[in-house]
């Protein structure tokens, strides 16, 4: 049998297909943005001209547009051999992915109360796939479960009891796959087994979170009960005092539209004033721009911060890592982040640094840091197309 694995992550507005052959090779990927309103727009790498989808096309339709563009390009067979999608909210029900079965749909339903913008949407993805191909086995992955492993002290809040009980009130964590992917990839770098490895790891993207990894594990993660926890970010604020609820209640400003200021108009976004996209505000800043410096300042230093707090879950550090757009692309928030953690002995080689790590390794580190540090490319989508070959066939598999 043909062995193409596909990769589906349906976003609030948008879809992204990624197809993988049995050797874990992207054969292609695709993306539909703007879905639902009248800017729609579907592409497929390394084709110039778009896919033509109906004004206003819904998840569905550009799922199934595309796909119809991947057979007429004879890049899929008539059906992949495994289908892996991306679920962002997977509660303490799920430790692991999942092959989808009703009882496993309604699960991942009766977790939309937890990500009400994501799970819902990507039910439609998984829904829509189980309708076009009825007989190939589709596996759930998510982006909680690998944090489910956290100990009871990292993920209880200390809040009252009951919030905990009686509507699952805790740190859940989410970007899993990537960091699942982090611990993978350092102990292959490293030459270690990841049983035996353990790890900082760093998602800088539009979001940010950081993780903790014991012995490959998943022990402390900066994300909580949603993904506006931790790190600043792009346009969200990440830690804030909660007391700022009540404050700006007196202004006026409501529950609702504090939360959506944090989590939409707040970040870099917020600091700057100008942009949530880091390497516009690093061109800003060089070019005089205060209020972009402070929030690149700002960004390391919290950053920094958390990377000291994470070494409270591990005995042993055997290197820190970075990924996502902003961690593997940016030598200038690696040095400046690093540069506010001298006490704790990392020291970096700017060449290997410039050059985003050294060819052999991805490390960056100089011979006298005390610690190694990486730089690995996050690759989300290759973990989903594993773990969908990996479940398909077998439901349980860890
Ligand atoms: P992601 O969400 O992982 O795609 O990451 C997006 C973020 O990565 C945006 O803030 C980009 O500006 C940032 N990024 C990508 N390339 C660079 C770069 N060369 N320098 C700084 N930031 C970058």
């Amino acid at each position: 049998m043909d062995d193409t694995r596909l990769v589906v992550n349906c976003g609030s507005s948008s879809l992204k297909l990624a197809l993988f052959d049995a050797q874990d090779r992207l054969i292609t990927s695709a993306l539909a943005e703007r879905l639902n309103s009248c800017n729609v727009r579907a592409t497929i790498s390394g084709k110039d001209s778009p896919v033509a989808l109906p004004s206003e096309a819904s998840h569905t339709q550009a799922l199934e547009a595309l796909i119809d563009e991947f057979r007429a390009l004879g890049l899929m067979p008539s059906a992949p051999s495994a289908i892996g999608h991306r679920v962002v909210h997977g509660g303490e029900t799920f430790r692991h992915s999942a092959l989808i079965d009703d009882a496993v749909r309604e699960a991942i339903d009766a977790c939309s109360g937890l990500a009400p913008l994501h799970n819902p949407v990507n039910l439609t993805g998984i829904d829509a796939t189980r309708a076009m191909f009825p007989r190939v086995p589709q596996v759930a992955v998510f982006d909680t479960a690998f944090h489910q492993t956290l100990p009871r002290k990292a993920f209880h809040y200390a809040v009252p009891e009951y919030w905990y009980r009686d509507w699952g009130v805790r740190r859940y964590g989410f970007h899993g796959t990537s960091h699942k992917y982090m611990a993978q990839e350092a102990a292959r770098r490293l030459g270690q087994p990841q049983s035996n490895t353990s790890i900082i790891s760093c998602h800088l993207g539009n979001g940010c979170s950081i993780t903790a990894i014991r012995n490959g594990i998943s022990v402390d993660t900066s994300m909580g009960l949603t993904p506006l926890e931790g790190l600043v970010m792009g346009t969200r604020s990440g830690d804030v005092d909660p007391g700022l609820f009540d404050y700006l209640a007196t202004k006026g400003l409501s529950a609702k539209r504090v939360n959506k200021a944090l989590n939409s108009e707040s970040g870099l976004l917020g600091i700057s004033g100008q942009t949530n996209d880091m390497r516009t505000l690093c061109d800003l800043a060089d070019n005089g721009h205060e209020a972009s410096n402070l929030a690149i300042d700002i960004f390391c230093f919290r950053l920094a911060k958390y990377i000291g707090g994470m070494m409270t879950s591990l005995s042993r550090l055997d290197a820190l890592v970075f990924t996502g757009g902003i961690g593997e692309n940016s030598p200038r928030i690696r040095q400046m982040t690093l540069e506010n953690l001298t006490i704790l002995g990392f020291s970096i080689d700017h060449e290997a640094n410039k050059n985003h790590g050294r060819q052999a390794d991805g490390r960056v580190d100089e011979k006298n840091s005390r610690f190694p540090v990486l730089v690995i490319p996050t690759n989300e989508e290759l973990v989903i197309a594993r773990e969908a070959a990996r479940f398909a066939h077998a439901p349980d598999p860890a």
